[in-house]
């Protein structure tokens, strides 16, 4: 009796033993899990917030720190939309923005900034310099309410080639005051196809200035120019094509005719081209025929639909952001012509109601998913591993 006590005493210090072996092997294994990195699941977020055929776009790094290019319209439209992109701040849970990049001094782009400077901290005020399109409200706001809101703060004008310091994102200027990057970034150099075909375009004075942004992730690569013009679009990309190729083609300045031409969509070969447009500004023809034909392009997506566009050259309603404040039951397969601009000349449809963003997630691997917030719709795009190569 006693051995087989003995017996069942030995094995209960096994069982013990065991037991104990198993408790601190799951204690090691939690503690492990509970330190294992979670990086791998934070992506480069990017809004691009509806401003009414303006510009507002945040990017939000995986570290959190954030540049906005742009802060939409002046005027009574400035609180509106300033109110938009805090509401893309709050979702980033930002408490403030790291960069404000202005891209020039029209209304349409900085009209919203000191509106938004009352709500949100900015710490780095970057533009391309003073405004060479004499107007009154850029050049009233850039005399008296401009350097109030950057005394606190840095105030940078930006030359192509400099970094914008974002931990976790490569951020460079390639555009600004009329210059363009002098050398090939790493991934572009090749001579570009297009350029024998390009055709010059009419400019105004500030579009052709606009401080352009060429950001990397991993593998992935994005691209907002502002409203830079055909004839500057023809002087960054030819003979040789200075960027390489992006995965997503941002602003496209409202889709309008004035910018995007082939030199520039065709050679960058994006995989989604995100437009700013809005009711009735952008979305023309011509635009929409070089996108819908750009090499190795999947999708557009709209901020808006626009009139300028029709049935015939828009793309199906999941891919776009916004509509109007009050829908029409249906829209002509051909665009609607834009008035005759003057004093007579009705206003485009209104859209002050509720307004939804498009938005990036991208992955370190070169992968992302663009979601529509109106619908909910989302696409994933996986990493295409042939552009490697490019
Ligand atoms: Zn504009």
């Amino acid at each position: 009796m006693r051995e087989v006590a003995v017996g069942r005493q030995l094995a209960c210090q096994r069982h013990a033993l065991r037991a104990s072996t198993v408790f601190v092997m799951a204690l090691i294994l939690s503690i492990v899990c509970y330190t294992a990195p979670t990086g791998g699941a934070r992506t480069f977020d990017i809004y691009v917030v509806d401003v009414e055929g303006g510009n507002a776009t945040l990017f939000v790094s995986p570290s959190g720190e954030s540049v906005l290019i742009d802060s939409g319209n002046a005027g009574p439209a400035a609180v509106r939309d300033a109110e938009r992109i805090m509401a893309a701040v709050k979702d980033a849970q930002l408490a403030q923005i790291d960069h404000l990049i202005t891209t020039h001094w029209h209304g349409d782009h900085f009209g919203g900034l000191a509106e938004l400077a009352a709500r949100v901290p900015i710490r780095n005020f970057i533009d391309h310099g003073p405004n060479v399109q004499p107007a009154p409200v850029a050049d009233e706001f850039l005399q008296k309410t401009y350097p109030q809101l950057y005394a606190k703060a840095r105030h940078v004008v930006a030359k192509p080639g400099m970094k914008i310091p974002v931990a976790g994102l490569d951020v460079l200027v390639v555009t600004s005051a009329g210059e363009t990057i002098a050398k090939s970034i790493s991934g572009g150099g090749a001579a570009n196809p297009y350029c024998a075909s390009f055709k010059p375009g009419e400019n105004n004075a500030e579009d052709p200035m606009s401080v352009g942004t060429y950001v990397t992730f991993g593998k992935f690569r994005t691209i907002h120019l502002g409203d830079l013009t055909k004839n500057k679009e023809f002087e960054l990309m030819c003979p040789t094509n200075r960027i390489g190729t992006v995965d997503v083609l941002l602003g496209l300045h409202h889709g309008v005719d004035t910018s995007n031409s082939e030199v520039l969509v065709h050679a960058l070969r994006p995989r989604v081209a995100i437009m700013n447009n809005g009711t009735r500004k952008g979305g023309q023809p011509e635009v929409m025929t070089t996108l819908h034909s750009s090499p190795g392009l999947e999708d557009v997506w709209q901020m808006h639909f626009s009139q300028l566009s029709g049935q015939e050259y828009t793309v199906p309603g999941l891919f776009i952001a916004n509509l109007l404040d009050e829908p029409l039951a249906a829209m002509p397969v051909a665009p609607i012509p834009s008035p005759q601009p003057g004093p007579g000349s009705p206003p485009p449809p209104v859209h002050n109601g509720t307004a939804y963003w498009i938005k990036v997630s991208a992955q370190p691997d070169g992968s992302f998913t663009v979601t529509n917030s109106r619908n909910g719709f989302s696409k994933t795009y996986k990493a295409d591993l042939r552009r490697g190569a490019d």
